[in-house]
């Protein structure tokens, strides 16, 4: 299985906003649109993942937020304005020290668009699909992810009704960090659950 785009770890802010206003110009018409393919990977790799990116980092910012968002995902989500196509019945999944949470769709490729963007092609992989749910530890491990046997993994499958998204752990070495700065640290693969958030320092 392969990793595909090592997200946006490296990048920062600034970087992600400017890439994600070339792709809404793209698709509005005002840039060339021989880049329209590219409009598809943007999406995937960083404008929806972006918006799950501000969701995280407002849950790890607000504690009054992060209740609301573990209670309600679709309404705390649209709070911050995102919602839509395949956006209905989202359930956000906290992970903790003990606890990690980790997202497939055995059936299809179900994902919640508007926070994570279009799935990257691992996920609709029959691998990944067929493979997550048996042997769970086993594949995390081929994400470069190794959990100790005493953290339980907990792995959920999403469908047309129900869409799943995963509150990674908040990094050592954040504590005096703004909600816009920890933006930038959280990736894709961490609100999938086949990843973790490195602290900053490390
Ligand atoms: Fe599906």
């Amino acid at each position: 299985m392969s990793r595909q785009g090592d997200s946006v770890r490296s990048e920062s802010d600034a970087a992600l906003r400017t890439r994600a206003l070339e792709s809404l110009l793209v698709e509005k018409g005002l840039l060339a649109n021989d880049t329209i393919d590219k409009v598809v990977e943007k999406y995937e790799k960083d404008v929806g993942p972006l918006n799950g990116a501000r969701v995280v980092a407002r849950a790890w910012s607000d504690p009054d937020y992060k209740r609301r968002l573990l209670e309600n995902g679709t309404a705390a989500i649209a709070e911050l304005g995102f919602g839509g196509k395949e956006g209905a019945g989202i359930v956000v999944l906290e992970n903790t020290s003990v606890v990690h949470n980790v997202v497939v769709c055995t059936l299809c490729s179900c994902y919640p668009w508007p926070v994570l963007g279009l799935p990257p092609g691992w996920y609709k992989s029959f691998a990944y699909r067929s493979r997550l749910v048996r042997e769970p530890r086993a594949v995390l491990r081929e994400f470069d992810l190794h959990l100790p046997e005493t953290v339980e993994i907990r792995v959920w499958d999403s469908n047309s009704d129900l869409r799943y998204m995963v509150l990674p752990e908040r990094p050592d070495g954040t504590e005096n960090f703004t909600e816009e700065q920890l933006v930038p640290l959280v990736t894709r693969d961490a609100m999938i659950g086949v990843s973790r958030i490195d602290s900053p320092s490390a």
